[in-house]
């Protein structure tokens, strides 16, 4: 329990979304740009963009609704400026006081040099300190040639800007074990490490990336309730796993927000946090996922305080 338990329970149970505002919270998985608003995307850029499906029919038309509607808007520098901006305000409203938010490795296409960049993302950070801790993480899809993005990654490291680092993208492409070293070099310079894995692979491969890269923390993870004995090894190495339920449904991953696995994992004493994705897609903020999982009864608001309280152990983890 912290000062704020009680209020944050009786927001839940009189569903009072301002005061859930008001009330400490953390975002531990969410992507740069695609946190803000698609609303702020539209009134910056002056567009309309097209709703996207409250379930996107596949994967490829989740990428293609991005690639088509978001990305002609977002993919260079001002844009991408705009987006980080705008995700962190939209954070600040929604209560968030530490958020860590994968930057992609494109977006230093979009700079003369990786020190501009990171410069660039220095003085976003100090501008917002007052109202939120933002923590930089650095996001590395795993389609891409470690050796070749090694040097970079390592300059990235060095700035000391970056708190942790992500390895995400396609789950079934590419090999884990390719990152071992990068992911060796960010634990020598105190990053925490995280992987998406368990949202479209299995459960054994949860196991193994955890093994292979010495995770920390794991994004989705949410296939470990596949396999009993993967679920005791999370739950006997307390590696927190920060999942995105409504990310999950769009996707196809659970059929119902009210069927998540979320609630099996926390019955078997698995530490989970709870956490947005990708706002600009899925349209649920951290404070609206609570609320949603609190009003179909998936927990009760004790239980996701507990879960809120989880996410911010994480903060000086
Ligand atoms: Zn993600």
């Amino acid at each position: 329990m912290d000062v704020f338990s009680n209020q944050f329970i009786e927001g839940l149970q009189t569903e009072d979304i301002d005061l859930l505002r008001s009330i400490p919270k953390t975002d531990l998985h969410c992507h740069g740009s695609l946190s803000m608003r698609r609303s702020a995307l539209e009134n910056w850029a002056n567009i309309e963009i097209p709703p996207p499906p409250a379930v996107y029919p596949t994967f490829y038309e989740f990428i293609n609704y991005i690639r088509t509607h978001i990305h002609p808007h977002t993919d260079y520098r001002e844009g991408f400026e705009f987006c980080l901006q705008s995700a962190l305000e939209q954070a600040i409203q929604d209560g968030v006081h530490y958020v860590e938010m994968s930057l992609d490795l494109k977006f230093l296409e979009f700079y003369e040099s990786p020190a501009d960049f990171i410069q660039i993302v220095y003085s976003i950070q100090q501008r917002f300190k007052p109202q939120i801790h933002f923590a930089p993480e650095i996001g590395v899809k795993r389609t891409l040639n470690a050796s070749q993005i090694e040097d970079l990654v390592h300059e990235l490291i060095n700035s000391k800007i970056f708190t942790s680092i992500d390895l995400y993208d396609d789950e079934l492409a590419g090999e884990v074990r390719d990152f071992k070293n990068l992911f060796e070099y960010a634990r020598s310079m105190g990053l925490k490490l995280k992987a998406h894995t368990g949202e479209y692979n299995s459960a054994s491969s949860i196991a193994q990336t955890v093994e292979i890269l010495e995770l920390d923390a794991i994004q989705h993870g949410i296939n470990c309730v596949q396999d009993e004995g993967v679920m005791n090894l999370l739950k006997s190495s307390k590696i927190p796993l920060h999942i995105c339920p409504t990310s999950n449904v769009a996707l196809k991953r659970v059929d119902s927000l009210s069927n998540h696995p979320i609630r099996k994992m926390y019955d078997h004493g698995i530490i989970v946090t709870i956490n947005s994705d990708d706002i600009t897609l899925f349209d649920h903020s951290v404070t609206e996922e609570y609320l949603a999982l609190h009003r179909l009864g998936v927990f009760n608001a004790s239980e996701l305080n507990e879960i809120r309280l989880n996410g911010i152990l994480q903060e000086n983890a």
